[in-house]
């Protein structure tokens, strides 16, 4: 992705080096009201592939990197599964990276909103190193990135990118910008109200039921990607194998995948790698947000 001398979203916080924080876990209040969606611009990628990413990673053992946090309180963050990043060289540079990935999914969505005269609030996206505090817990660089719908921010450790990489064998900046695109699409789901109606149904859910909805709700974040990833090959600023990076780990982090076939679907919180990559592409080839109703039809 061409991103070098590119402006920067102003709503980056930077925290890096500033040590973890206490436990948060204030909740806040979730209004409800789902706002429809119309039909925003669109135009095909033109492009054979055209990518899609991430997701989220839930393990079985409730941990999965990159997600939202439904606001139910208590620590984000798993109690292992810690890794060690090999390094914080570059980070810098990262850091300038998702501020022009911020950049442009705020372009997308104030434009998107305001063809539906809706206003499009950014999320504050806050970078820290090993932990930092949230309104929906504490943050650790072991619980991947979010969406925390209560201080309505997203996390990211950037050290995350290192087990992106490594771990999960999805390297390239656009894998990077998939993740980023991915945790904003659920701020838009914020204000559409697609996130608050969940947060209000799950609790007369069965664990089950909660799951499956929450695969549509991570779909849907996915497709949003798509849409942002669209966006980007309209401005002329994909590279060659930048679809192909996305889809890739799109792949890598379906529950399928990363629970290697040992967990029942019904336990998936995210969608297979197939849904994953299947949801990705969609938003990049159509565009259109309407195209996104993973609520709706088969997924
Ligand atoms: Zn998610």
């Amino acid at each position: 992705m061409k991103w070098q001398g590119r402006e920067r979203s102003s709503n980056i916080e930077d925290r890096r080096g500033q040590g973890g924080g206490g436990f948060g876990g204030n909740l806040g209040g979730l209004g409800t009201g789902r706002i429809p969606m119309g039909r925003a611009g669109g135009g095909g990628l033109g492009l054979i592939g055209i990518i899609v990413v991430l997701g989220i990673i839930w393990f079985v053992t409730g941990q999965n990197p990159l997600d939202m946090v439904t606001g139910n309180g208590g620590s984000v963050a798993p109690q292992s599964q810690q890794w060690s990043p090999s390094s914080n060289a570059g980070q810098d540079e990262l850091a300038g990276f998702v501020g022009v990935v911020v950049k442009d999914t705020e372009n997308l969505w104030t434009d998107v909103f305001k063809q539906n005269n809706l206003t499009y609030r950014p999320p504050k996206v806050v970078l820290f190193s090993d932990a930092t505090q949230s309104a929906c817990g504490v943050a650790q660089s072991a619980s991947g990135p979010f969406y925390c719908p209560n201080d309505k921010s997203v996390y990211i450790d950037l050290a995350f990118y290192d087990q992106l990489r490594q771990q999960f064998g999805a390297p390239g900046d656009f894998a990077q910008a998939y993740v980023i695109a991915h945790e904003i699409g659920h701020a838009v789901q914020d204000q559409t109200g697609i996130l608050p109606e969940f947060n209000q149904k799950r609790g007369s859910m069965s664990q089950e039921q909660q799951n499956a909805y929450s695969v549509k709700v991570e779909l849907q974040a996915d497709c949003y990607a798509g849409v942002w990833a669209n966006y980007v090959n309209r401005e002329n600023y994909l590279e060659q194998g930048d679809v192909e990076e996305a889809i890739k780990a799109a792949n890598q982090i379906g529950d399928d995948t990363l629970t290697r076939g040992q967990v029942s679907s019904r336990n998936f919180t995210h969608g297979t790698s197939e849904q994953r990559m299947a949801w990705l592409k969609k938003g990049m080839q159509t565009g259109d947000v309407s195209q996104c109703d993973t609520f709706q039809g088969s997924n």
